[in-house]
């Protein structure tokens, strides 16, 4: 079965509403939007709206940062799914590591959020994993990725609606991105992995590179057998950048 290319922004708490419209009409004016690549955008939540009318006659569709893990209630500053999803989002990622480093998203949480989004909602989970430069240097890397999806998909029988990204930590941001050997490698062996858990249909799924994703590297790193496209931080502001990046994949 083929794979269909996958490029997903994520804005992270960055952009505007004038980057909205922007990027929403770079996207229409490139060959990006007849190609067969799916392209998701991910802005903050508040701008979702901005987006979803910006793009309301577009391909392109629209995910969260992040979902709090429980349907509603006391939980200030939160957004739970029913919440993103009548903003127009569609899918969410779970398990970023700034979200695992800095705002308590541990492997509990991370496996409650993908459980919640399966089974109480239409969406598609799109699983963050990847190791530090420490765990990297230490030899880690097999492991620590096993340990993040084994966590994260531990009461999962089926495997639709997940994407998984393989993100090194210290790719995200530094410039330093993985090399396309580097990242094929580890591509690899999270597909064997959901091979071996899910059987043929976990070969299928899609998996995504990040990290320092940028128009001079995308190309190479979306040749890759296993790579299926990107999931991009810092290029997906910039309207040139994001374009590039998803006519190559
Ligand atoms: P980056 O971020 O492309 O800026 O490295 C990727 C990500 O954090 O998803």
């Amino acid at each position: 079965m083929q794979r269909q290319p996958l490029v997903i922004a994520n804005w992270k708490m960055n952009g505007d509403r004038q980057l909205v419209t922007a990027m929403a009409e770079a996207l229409r004016d490139s060959s990006a939007q007849h190609a067969d690549v799916s392209v998701v955008v991910c802005p903050p939540a508040v701008l979702l709206p901005a987006w979803q009318q910006a793009a309301f006659y577009d391909n392109i569709q629209l995910g969260a940062q992040d979902a709090n893990e429980n349907a509603s209630g006391a939980h200030t500053g939160e957004h739970s799914l029913a919440l993103l999803a009548e903003a127009g989002a569609s899918m969410v990622l779970v398990g970023h590591s700034e979200r695992r480093q800095f705002y308590g998203d541990n492997a509990q949480r991370i496996a409650a959020k993908v459980n919640q989004i399966l089974d109480e909602s239409t969406m598609t989970v799109v699983l963050c994993v990847g190791e530090s430069a420490e765990q990297r240097e230490q030899q880690q890397t097999f492991d620590v990725v096993a340990s993040q999806l084994a966590e994260a998909l531990a009461s999962r029988k089926q495997c639709e609606r997940i994407v998984i990204a393989y993100e090194p930590v210290w790719a995200i941001g530094t410039g330093l991105t993985a090399s396309p050997e580097q990242a094929q490698e580890v591509h690899a062996f999270i597909r064997n992995w959901l091979g071996e858990k899910f059987g043929p249909s976990g070969v299928n799924l899609q998996i995504l590179y990040g990290g320092s994703v940028k128009a001079d590297n995308a190309e190479q790193l979306f040749a890759q057998a296993d790579i299926d496209g990107g999931l991009i931080g810092g290029a997906s502001l910039v309207e040139e950048q994001f374009v590039a990046i998803c006519n190559a994949a």
